[in-house]
């Protein structure tokens, strides 16, 4: 990239330290999970910006996107990159806008609504919410490092799911706030149905700045596994766990044997050629759950 521009870049933000071009970290944050894929791998390997960019607030992406758009220069946003499919690499070069920096927790609205900047990752999200006595009601794997922002532009539901459907479901993204990237960047605001214009939509038509996050009521979860004779069996108990209303549950997934052989931190709790069954299930439900589990079988 033409060192103007750089140059330029440092003065929009006006901090050194937040225009990084050191090319071993400009390569790091060029990537995302997509090389589980052989096939993207080879598509995408090599794939690096010229410059990343940690942005602070909405007025200067503004800025940022601004002048980028001048000089033809393209962006890509990126949350913590756990995202498989390769939705935060720069496909031709440019700027990578990281913005884990902006990862505040402005409030908790006494609704259970959360209003957060993009960058939060959801592990905090999740532990700052119980706190005051609500919890996220869906997040992904990722959970530890993965960004609400991330979540929303390339996620879509996860643990929590079986009981409060995906992000898309049940207004849990009440409101999103948005710069868009055109000549004269404007700041937006999508609420009700009109988030669904931005949410999952890899951040190629805004970048989600502000969001309101509907959460649950937090509950005191225990984990625990059921291990069966056969998938069919399995799956049954599996469902009408999930599918009954009195259980609150959080997680039920079932597994055929041998996919719990490749867990190697529960194996020891995996019998050879069971199916299992991980449920994340009320803590004050595990001995009525229990009993059931062993009258199913
Ligand atoms: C082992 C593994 C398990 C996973 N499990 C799940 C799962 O259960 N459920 C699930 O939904 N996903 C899952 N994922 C995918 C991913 O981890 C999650 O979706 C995660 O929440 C993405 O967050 P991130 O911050 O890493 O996003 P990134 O990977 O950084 O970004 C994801 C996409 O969102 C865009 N984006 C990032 N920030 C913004 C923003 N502020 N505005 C607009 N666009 C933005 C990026 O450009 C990119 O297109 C999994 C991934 C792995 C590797």
């Amino acid at each position: 990239m033409d060192p103007r521009h750089i140059a330029e870049l440092i003065s929009i933000t006006g901090d050194e330290s937040r225009v990084l071009t050191q090319p071993l970290v400009v390569e790091q944050l060029s990537r995302d999970f997509y090389w589980y894929s052989p096939v993207l791998r080879k598509l995408l390997d090599g794939k690096v910006a010229e410059v990343v960019v940690q942005p602070l607030g909405a007025t200067e992406i503004q800025s940022l996107l601004r002048y980028c758009y001048d000089r033809n220069i393209p962006v890509t946003v990126r949350g913590a990159g756990t995202g498989n499919y390769g939705q935060a690499v720069p496909l031709q070069g440019g700027v990578v806008l990281d913005l884990t920096r902006m990862d505040q927790i402005e409030e908790f609205q006494p609704d259970g609504v959360a209003v957060c900047q993009p960058g939060v990752r959801l592990g905090v999200l999740e532990n700052e919410a119980r706190r005051v006595g609500w919890e996220l009601r869906c997040y992904p794997s990722t959970v530890v490092k993965s960004s609400l922002g991330g979540f929303l532009g390339g996620g879509s539901g996860g643990i929590g799911s079986v009981a409060n459907g995906n992000l898309r479901d049940f207004e849990t993204v009440r409101a999103l706030q948005v710069v868009t990237m055109e000549p004269e960047p404007r700041v937006v605001l999508h609420k009700g149905e009109a988030v669904h214009e931005i949410l999952h939509a890899w951040g190629t038509n805004g970048i989600i700045t502000r969001i309101w996050l509907a959460l649950a009521p937090a509950v005191d979860w225990a984990q625990c596994v059921v291990a069966f004779k056969d998938f069919n069996a399995a799956y049954d108990f599996s469902e009408k766990i999930a599918t009954t209303p009195e259980w609150t549950k959080r997680l039920v997934t079932t597994f055929e044997w041998p996919i719990p052989s490749f867990f190697t931190p529960v194996k020891q709790y995996a019998p050879e050629g069971k199916a299992l069954i991980f449920f994340l299930i009320a803590g004050r439900q595990l001995g009525a759950f229990e009993a059931e589990a062993r009258e199913a079988g």
